[in-house]
């Protein structure tokens, strides 16, 4: 073998199984349930029609133009990714050199890991409190320190972190502290204030989750214009094809589209978390468009294959030091009817 020892050593992230067959109702990587707004199909042709042979815009200055105007910043703001994977790869590259150290809460996302060992870094990971609360130690600095993810809502718990906290947060940690909200559509506050304030700050986003469009792959970064224009120098020169360019921007142009989905899912996620709650499941609240389920007696790893051998994937997740749960992604209303009707006659 002629890779990295780092490379060779290490498992590889394994990102939520994507079956072949379009029948199972798929509940285990949290995208949405519904088809994304109408205006992206056009949008894609309208891009078709001008010309795919020539390279995209390097910058999706369209998009960052757009975004800028919904979310309240100037477009030299924004920095555009292909998914907001990316962005944290880029993250990675742009702060932490080989031996320095990365951190983030645990149990959280497991891709936070797999960019660090890539990277040659060291993973320092500290443990939520057992109401997925902080713990202290997050927030004390370290020498070799240089950068901090922080999902929010997290993953799996869908829990949520206060921005006044991540502010504190942000003034105690002496490197770039990265807010995924990934899942932030769905809840009741986000950190895009606090990068004004806080040059540490920095928010990612994807359109994977709340805008339907996890097969397209746009995500997008928000932070301060002399951190963008080092991270520009980092990415892949055309991260974003022209196509998804013209999508991410109807998408994000298209905010009522946006309202109307998420009052949709969020009232599936509090009907998920009533009737997981009767069932016995301890369920955190979650704002996420996701619940996470323990359940006292019952196996978690049974509950996951009998739902799979009944056409209903959902997400069966192990940590250390953390009770076994499953993960289950809002679905349509019929969906959720399904899947807590199974849960019934299993527990
Ligand atoms: C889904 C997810 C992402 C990545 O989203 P993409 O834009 O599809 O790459 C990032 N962070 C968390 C916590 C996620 O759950």
């Amino acid at each position: 073998m002629y890779v990295r020892p780092e490379i060779a050593r290490m498992t590889g992230y394994t990102p939520g199984e994507q079956p072949g067959v379009r029948k199972v109702i798929k509940l285990n990587t949290n995208e949405n349930p519904y088809p994304p707004s109408d205006a992206i199909g056009p949008a894609v042709a309208a891009a078709i029609q001008s010309g795919l042979q020539r390279y995209p815009d390097p910058r999706a200055t369209a998009f960052r133009a757009c975004a800028g105007h919904v979310f309240g910043f100037d477009p030299d703001w924004i920095l555009c990714g292909n998914g907001s994977d990316d962005i944290l790869t880029i993250c990675t590259r742009a702060f932490v050199g080989e031996g320095e150290f990365v951190r983030f809460p645990h149990p959280s996302y497991l891709l936070y890991g797999t960019l660090a060992e890539v990277q040659g870094a060291q993973v320092e990971t500290i443990d939520f409190n057992a109401d997925w609360s902080l713990a202290d130690e997050f927030a004390v600095p370290g020498p070799a320190l240089k950068l901090v993810y922080l999902p929010n809502p997290n993953s799996p718990s869908g829990t949520l972190i206060a921005p006044q906290q991540i502010a504190s947060l942000a003034n105690k940690l002496e490197c770039p502290l990265l807010v995924d909200e990934a899942y932030v559509d769905f809840a009741k506050s986000n950190c895009l204030e606090l990068v004004r304030k806080h040059p540490n700050v920095m928010v990612s986003r994807t359109l994977s989750k709340s805008y339907g469009l996890a097969g397209l792959r746009f995500g997008f970064l928000v932070a301060q214009p002399e951190t963008i224009a080092e991270l520009n120098k980092v990415k892949d020169s055309y991260n974003c094809d022209a196509l998804s360019i013209a999508a991410a921007t109807a998408a994000v142009n298209d905010q009522a589209w946006l309202r109307t989905n998420r009052d949709k899912v969020i009232a599936g996620r509090e009907f998920l978390a009533a009737s997981l709650r009767e069932l016995g499941f301890q369920v955190p609240d979650s704002a996420a468009n996701f619940v996470w389920a323990v359940h006292p007696t019952a196996q978690a790893k049974t509950l996951f294959e009998t739902l799979k051998q009944n056409g209903i994937l959902v997400r069966y997740m192990t940590y250390d030091r953390w009770p076994e749960g499953i993960r289950i992604s809002v679905g349509t209303p019929e969906q959720n009817e399904l899947v807590i009707s199974m849960l019934r006659d299993l527990v």
